[in-house]
């Protein structure tokens, strides 16, 4: 059942990554702890083919899991991480080597951003921002020695929704390796490998974990020709996921679309009400008609997560924090895609750099990141009512 592409998502996702006839009819795959997996005799030892070898190279769990989101993202196969960012650090190690240049869209997570400046650099390998707008304009940056477009949408903080087919059209031109960040929509919302992409990663951390409490990412590719320098450089680097963790991604997959669901119904009714305030410059969501991206969000996505993100008007220091610090339902916590809402203060100008963020909170506002979860979203508005009336007593 699990390999029947026939069935609908909603059907799939309640079963994708599980095989209970394998266990003894458990309906969830055992939690297998792993290092040594002891071999029947010398010539399994020596079979390149015998499946399981060592808990760090792939285990039961790690098969179950990595199937499931290879099927989640309708590509060929997986290699699951420790975390989003390896993720995101392996699978841009796989396709580059020194001499190289990679286009690295400017609306990026940040601490890849690090990863790129500080540790892609010093091997030899070229990094170049790009405005996320960009779109078929990316052509104009190719060069010679362009190994990957690397994209993320809609991007961190601000939310920006890229033209992926469109740049992916570019870099199959080019013979580039396209690799999409796909954690906003989590491979739900968005499947970036059936729009031509090479390479799509994800933090299941956020809505595939979907609780708070697991630390994993997976790289999902479209063909055994993308699979193989990926696993291997996995390999070489003895990058691998906890059992546990990769078990509660699977238990999150069985509840993905109700979670969703209530995240974005929950973000929509926040976002109704941001809209009416004068104390929000601006409100970052890809639904909203004005939303860098819009339109391309409203062709290629099947929805909103519960992500929103506002610019403060103008204000004082002062009012900033007591605007934070009075909100008891929305805890400054960095992360998202779990059950509970959070802010996060988004330092704008040391994470852009293509398109520079001028400013600061007392000229041009401060941008926080608003995770929206299940709570009942009256109480949410009214902890953001009372934030705001806290941010006009300090001002
Ligand atoms: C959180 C996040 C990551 C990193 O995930 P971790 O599991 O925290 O390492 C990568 N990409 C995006 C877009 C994220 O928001």
């Amino acid at each position: 059942m699990a390999d029947d592409k026939d069935y609908k998502l909603k059907t799939r996702l309640a079963h994708m990554g599980r095989a209970p006839e394998d266990y003894y009819g458990v309906v969830n795959p055992p939690i297998a702890r792993t290092s040594t997996i002891l071999y029947e005799d010398l010539a399994a030892y020596t079979d390149p083919n015998t499946e399981f070898r060592y808990g760090r190279m792939g285990n039961p769990m790690s098969a179950a899991f990595e199937g499931a989101m290879a099927e989640l993202e309708c590509g060929h196969k997986a290699v699951s991480t420790g975390s989003g960012l390896s993720a995101i650090s392996l699978a841009l190690l796989s396709y580059s080597k020194a001499g190289d240049h990679v286009l690295i869209v400017d609306s990026n997570y940040p601490p890849m951003r690090g990863f790129s400046d500080q540790t892609l650099s010093r091997f030899g390998i070229e990094v170049e921002y790009y405005d996320p707008m960009i779109g078929t304009g990316i052509a104009d940056l190719v060069r010679e020695n362009t190994a990957i477009i690397y994209m993320e949408s809609p991007g961190s903080a601000t939310f920006e929704v890229q033209d992926v087919p469109a740049i992916v059209q570019v870099a199959k031109n080019g013979g580039i390796v396209s690799i999409v960040d796909n954690s906003w929509a989590s491979g739900y919302l968005y499947q970036p490998l059936l729009n031509g992409a090479d390479v799509s990663l994800m933090s299941c951390t956020k809505y595939i974990g979907g609780h708070s409490d697991i630390n994993l990412g997976v790289v999902v590719v479209a063909n055994e020709d993308l699979y193989k320098p990926l696993k291997q450089t996995a390999l070489d680097m003895g990058i691998c996921a906890g059992v546990e963790d990769m078990y509660y991604a699977l238990r999150g997959l069985r509840t993905l679309d109700v979670r969703m669901k209530r995240n974005s119904e929950n973000a929509q009714a926040v976002i109704d009400y941001l809209q009416g305030r004068d104390e929000v410059a601006k409100i970052y969501a890809p639904c909203l008609s004005n939303h860098a991206g819009h339109e391309v969000w409203k062709r290629d996505f099947k929805g909103m997560n519960g992500m929103v993100s506002i610019l403060l008007q103008p204000c004082t220091k002062a009012a900033l924090h007591a605007f934070v610090d009075s909100l008891k339902l929305f805890p400054v916590g960095s992360s998202w895609g779990g059950y509970e809402s959070l802010l996060q203060p988004q330092y704008m100008k040391s994470c852009r750099s293509a398109v520079p963020w001028s400013g600061d909170i007392e000229t041009e506002g401060m941008v926080l990141r608003l995770q929206i979860g299940f709570e009942d979203v009256t109480d949410l508005i009214a902890d953001l009512e009372g934030g705001f009336a806290a941010f006009h007593a300090a001002s």
